[in-house]
């Protein structure tokens, strides 16, 4: 017999079993289908809902976060035929085309697919509304955005009246390349004769675009009018957000300005609720780690830190684990600085220091509206250390991030605030760590043997050294990057007894690893490694994102 969907939906931990029981007496009442009660209440995503049919069908379900585009076979595929059926065949490996589908029993176009490009199709499922999205961007848009740039500033701007509405253009233009292109950051960047234009994918800075320094300043001035930002100070660094319209989606970008003496460079941040809205399983866990967070997470006081660098995909853990516990028989609360992706159910309040809502301040407040769980935006002085402790230990589970390498330099750092050392061991739950690195491109990774110093590493690290490890090379689905999307390496440390007592004793960075490790913290470096011999990510990334171990 077919499982049914609640259940599905429940064993892959999508919702708990107070949630189904509400949303089928909802369900009843209203008589709608149970999977769209359970989106309407924002208690799954699209995307989940997906993932139980296709539990259900027995169909495989593409990994919308991480998937290689082949440029070359959307070349082949006539657009019309795409959107009219809803699918998105997006890679070609030998004589196998990938076809993402939002419904895995149309074996019509399926078949048609076959015929046109005389290879076997394999389906993928992935929702409908992200299927629509991608034949937009990576049929439509890609295909003609490079050209409507060029088009745009062939001819020189000069005096024309016309000017200004072409800046207008070229700026959407570049906004929406972006996001083809799944960049995080648009980067305009004024050198002695030229702007060069930078877009950061999975982290690296690649030049896109060079256009003349004259056109500096109009382009400039078009994106801070779109941030809401002054234009008559270019001396001083400015901040701004808006919200553009694209061709297939609705994109948030933050602005940022900055003087330099070749004039102001313009970065654009694209935030995606998607990058947010992370299913706790995918950002990178190692099975028994993933386990041991979850645990944590259901505890129902105590603090969780997660530490990082900028960019290390800190937050995003915090929003995932949120999303994870939220439910309707809980009060979440967040104190952030600032608000950057509104999460459905949750109480979000950014903090003001201008008027004086500060993260102690915000905090203080907040513990008067009776909260379940807090998630403090960042612990960055004595007064919100304190405050997010006495939190954790007046019964609420508070949620915090700090900026430090690892997490044994987080329990230093805690303790360098001036923090009561024993308060601190028995209110801090555990210590998360992270980095983003970048995985192999599996079009075009390669293998060589293991060389002498990598198999060094990996023995001083108690891991077996594989024969072989990956190879970034580069082609034209990862637009010669050797990479696409990334992956978390994760470290995890859960406070035990004996780190408890190490802790009060107020030990030093060595002495907390080493103690870690062996009470089963598998180290960054080590989990590192461990992506290398599953050739997830190679030794070049690991040693670029995480400092030599
Ligand atoms: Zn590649």
């Amino acid at each position: 017999m077919k499982k049914r969907i609640g259940d599905i939906l429940i064993q892959m931990g999508f919702i708990d079993q107070g949630q189904l029981e509400m949303a089928l007496i909802e369900s009843k009442k209203t008589s709608a289908m149970l999977g769209d009660v359970l989106l309407r209440l924002d208690w799954i995503t699209g995307e989940q809902l997906q993932t139980a049919i296709a539990v259900q069908s027995g169909a495989e379900i593409l990994d919308t976060s991480a998937v290689a585009i082949d440029h070359a076979l959307i070349a082949k595929i006539p657009v019309e035929f795409v959107s009219e059926n809803n699918v998105f065949p997006f890679a070609q490996e030998d004589k196998t085309i990938k076809m993402a589908t939002a419904n895995p029993f149309d074996v019509l176009t399926k078949d048609e697919v076959a015929r046109m490009t005389g290879c076997r199709v394999k389906t993928y499922l992935a929702p409908k509304e992200w299927i629509a999205n991608a034949v937009e961007l990576h049929y439509k848009r890609a295909r003609t955005i490079d050209e409507d740039i060029e088009k745009l500033t062939i001819s020189d701007v000069g005096e024309d009246t016309s000017a200004e509405d072409q800046f207008v253009k070229l700026a959407d233009l570049l906004i929406e390349k972006g996001n083809v292109l799944g960049a995080s950051d648009i980067h305009v960047e004024p050198d002695t004769n030229l702007v060069r234009i930078y877009y950061r994918k999975d982290g690296v800075l690649q030049q896109k675009h060079i256009f003349p320094k004259s056109y500096h300043q109009s382009l400039t001035t078009r994106f801070k009018i779109m941030g809401d930002m002054d234009i008559s100070n270019v001396n001083i660094p400015h901040d701004g957000r808006f919200k553009f319209e694209g061709s297939a989606e609705e994109i948030n970008l933050r602005v940022s300005t900055f003087p330099t003496h070749l004039g102001e460079t313009v970065v654009l941040r694209i935030l995606k609720y998607t990058d947010v809205v992370g299913d706790i399983s995918r950002l990178g866990f190692e099975p028994e780690d993933l386990e041991k967070f979850i645990k944590n997470l259901k505890r129902p006081y105590g603090l969780i830190l997660s530490t990082g660098p900028t960019g290390s995909g800190k937050t995003t853990t915090l929003y995932s684990a949120l999303l994870k516990i939220n439910n309707p028989s809980i009060n979440v609360m967040t104190i952030e600085d600032p608000i950057e992706h509104v999460i459905p159910m949750i109480r979000q309040t950014a903090i003001n220091q201008k008027a004086g809502l500060t993260f102690g301040n915000a905090l203080r407040s907040a513990m008067r509206q009776d909260p379940d769980v807090i998630l403090v935006g960042e612990i960055r002085d004595q007064e919100t250390a304190e405050l997010a402790l006495r939190a954790s230990i007046t019964g609420h589970l508070v949620l915090s991030t700090l900026h430090t390498n690892d997490t044994a330099s987080a329990i230093n750092r805690l303790l360098d605030l001036g923090i009561n050392t024993s308060i601190l061991a028995s209110s801090l739950n555990m210590v998360v760590g992270q980095r983003l690195a970048r995985k192999i491109c599996p079009h075009c990774a390669t293998s060589e043997p293991i060389g002498p110093e990598e198999t060094e590493l990996f023995i001083r690290n108690d891991l077996e050294p594989p024969a072989d490890i990956p190879k970034a090379v580069g082609c034209e689905s990862c637009d010669n990057t050797g990479y696409n999307g990334r992956s978390g390496i994760i470290e995890v440390l859960e406070v035990d007894r004996a780190m408890e007592e190490l802790i009060s004793a107020g030990a030093i960075h060595s002495k907390i690893e080493e103690t870690a490790s062996q009470s089963g913290t598998c180290l960054m470096f080590k989990q590192a490694l461990k992506k290398v011999a599953r050739k997830t990510t190679s030794i070049e990334e690991v040693q670029r994102v995480i400092a030599y171990a």
